[in-house]
């Protein structure tokens, strides 16, 4: 089932966020992003009062996940958002907070395997987007559409900047840029599950791209698959 996910993975600030939601929209087809599930995680724990600091280890979430509720569930608008412990926590994900612990807390086996299975039931849904940093090559790997987007580092820091519904409390380009680049550092030198391209993933370097000739690029790629022309005439409505 899985071979019918479309795997868009990358760096931080990449564009894959909004890349991935266009292209599920374009093809009528739900969108998952499971950075958003880390730092769901991620808020889960500050907000059990687990100091990651200190605690940021695989017996802290054994007994967190005891009693964590995480979900992707149906928003007002038919989107599929993160639920955490029985509410949508909407921009909470997305401090500066959560942000500089997610990846310490993603690079834990206990995390990525919980995460995992959650995420691989959504093959269940048939044809979706998934997004992340690990889909084409360990959730996914028999994914047909394997992209992984990229960009410069200056390039990524203003887009992170600009991206709506971001809290960075006065930051600069300089230090978005600096958090960004250790996410990057953490992400990829991690022992399980590190950021990397899948080798058959289509690399596709966003730096002078709008965001609607990615989307355009990626879909028309989909699209024009030989071998996947009758799913994806099933999903385009
Ligand atoms: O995509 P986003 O930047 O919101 O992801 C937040 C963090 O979650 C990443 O920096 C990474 O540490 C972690 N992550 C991951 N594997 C994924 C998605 C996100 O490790 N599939």
């Amino acid at each position: 089932m899985g071979d019918r996910v479309i795997a868009i993975d990358g760096p931080a600030a990449s564009g894959k966020s909004t890349v991935a939601e266009l292209v599920a929209e374009k093809l009528s087809i739900p969108y998952i992003n499971t950075g958003n599930m880390y730092r769901a995680v991620t808020l889960g724990a500050l907000r059990a009062g687990i100091d990651l600091k200190t605690k940021c280890d695989e017996a802290s979430f054994s007994r967190l996940f005891k009693n964590l509720q995480l979900d992707y569930k149906r928003n007002a608008a038919g989107c599929y958002e993160i639920e955490l412990n029985g509410e949508f926590p909407g921009n909470a994900i997305r401090s500066p907070e959560v942000a500089s612990f997610v990846s310490p807390v993603a690079a834990l086996p206990i995390v990525r395997s919980w995460l995992s299975q959650k995420q691989r039931d959504f093959a269940a849904l048939g044809m979706i987007v998934m997004e992340g940093r690990d889909i084409g090559t360990v959730i996914f790997p028999e994914s047909r559409f394997k992209f992984f987007l990229t960009a410069t580092p200056e390039a990524r820091a203003r887009r992170r900047l600009a991206q709506d519904g971001e809290n960075f409390d006065g930051a600069t380009l300089e230090s978005v840029a600096a958090a960004i680049a250790e996410r990057d550092r953490i992400d990829s030198t991690r022992k399980v599950a590190p950021l990397k391209p899948a080798v058959d993933a289509e690399i596709v370097d966003t730096t002078e791209m709008t965001i609607d000739e990615v989307v355009d690029y990626i879909s028309g790629r989909i699209m024009h698959y030989e071998d996947s022309r009758d799913d994806v005439s099933g999903a385009v409505r």
